[in-house]
């Protein structure tokens, strides 16, 4: 796949119905009152953000959260006329939803596929009520197959599923159980994610204090390797360490990311990397929608806007270590060589030869004239090798 220079756009829409009891993201329940504001402030965002903007396409617009699933299709209208009217967008750009099974439905579905919404994640996480308890989830596995079911009579032939493993409780066979299901309903993309216990969840306060038994690491270690074999077998061929897709259905917009090419982040803690500079914004709703009020115009340089936090500029050795992170997942392509020395202007085994050769020698790594990649052992030790290219 051909690195793509184009822009990608990620917006956050940062409230959730109930907040689940893994979940560390920046998101906000009982604040449903201020969606009309924040549709608002995220327009005027994107004006911000255009007003100073260099010439460039855009080739992928996703909507993640928190729960973009609660926002209406008029809310949705509003937000991608200001990004059409502000950007140029392809027209075969990639538009993503994430969503809660439960807010989707025929109607919702057939409205937003009549937007231009042509990709959808849901948040399936399992299809063990057990666990889908555990974690507070506000669906049952019935509420997914009639999610999906929705959204294919509506026209979405490009769905993600999510899915967690390594789960309290969980055993394999419960994994294979949640595996085989989301299978049955032939996604085109899946994403597999190992739990991970954040500080301040209350997942995490309950496997601390004894009252939900901590995840066995070897267990979830297996987990993954079973889905390595089933998912293959289904035809779903492995792109990243935790994704994978029907051919052609790798999801552009995280390739982006994976690529470390650029991308803008709008609304409250969206991060961003654009014109060398790494950025976020501002997390709280209520201050986001209060400084995009108070904005008349923007004389901050690109990329950022009156509602950015924080911004530092990438210098080149920080870009070659944060390219060779992330592209390092690719379980493919892994780092392109050629695009590689065409980019930074050294080749990468000049840069790192010592380190990649030591991890050849321990059967981690692969080199070919074309490529660096992690093995299949590499990817179970994936975070060991990645810190080394720090
Ligand atoms: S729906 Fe997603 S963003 Fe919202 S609380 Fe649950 S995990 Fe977090």
């Amino acid at each position: 796949m051909a690195i793509s220079d184009n822009y990608a756009i990620y917006l956050h829409i940062p409230f959730c119905a109930t907040k689940c009891t893994y979940c560390a993201f920046n998101t906000y329940v009982d604040m449903e009152t201020l969606i009309p504001a924040f549709v608002d402030a995220l327009y005027k965002e994107i004006q911000c953000v255009a007003q100073n903007a260099p010439e460039f396409s855009v080739h992928t617009l996703y909507f993640g959260g928190g729960t973009p699933s609660l926002l209406t299709p008029s809310q949705f209208e509003v937000i991608l006329d200001a990004l059409f009217s502000n950007f140029n967008i392809n027209s075969n750009a990639e538009i993503s939803l994430e969503a809660n099974p439960n807010d989707l439905n025929y109607p919702y579905l057939k409205n937003l596929r009549e937007l231009g919404f042509n990709r959808l994640s849901i948040g399936m996480q399992s299809a063990v009520d057990r666990d889908l308890r555990l974690f507070e989830r506000r669906h049952d596995t019935q509420m997914v197959d009639a999610a999906v079911s929705a959204a294919r009579q509506a026209g979405f032939d490009n769905l993600n599923l999510d899915l967690i493993y390594g789960i309290p409780y969980q055993s394999l066979d419960d994994w294979r159980t949640t595996l085989q299901h989301a299978l049955s309903l032939s996604p085109e993309h899946l994403s597999l994610y190992a739990l991970t216990l954040e500080g301040g969840t209350p997942l995490k306060d309950a496997v601390d204090t004894h009252k939900v038994p901590q995840p066995d690491d070897d267990l979830a270690a297996d987990m993954y390797e079973l889905a390595v074999e089933m998912l293959a077998e289904a035809g779903l061929e492995q792109y990243e360490i935790s994704n994978w897709a029907k051919p052609g259905y790798q999801s552009r917009h995280n390739l982006q990311y994976w690529y470390n090419k650029p991308y803008l982040g709008l609304g409250p803690g969206a991060h961003g990397f654009a014109g060398q500079i790494r950025y976020s914004g501002l997390l709280s709703p209520q201050k986001y929608i209060a400084k995009l009020q108070q904005a008349t115009s923007n004389d901050l340089p690109f990329p950022r806007t009156p509602a950015t936090a924080r911004a530092v500029t990438v210098n080149r050795e920080t870009e070659i270590s944060e390219t060779l992170m992330m592209s390092l997942r690719l379980t493919q392509e892994g780092v392109n060589r050629a695009m590689f020395h065409e980019r930074f202007g050294v080749d990468l085994l000049n840069l790192h030869g010592q380190t990649v050769e030591r991890f050849v020698q321990l059967g981690l790594l692969e080199v070919t004239s074309e490529y660096v990649r992690l093995t299949p052992q590499g990817r179970l030790l994936s975070n060991m090798v990645l810190r080394e290219f720090v």
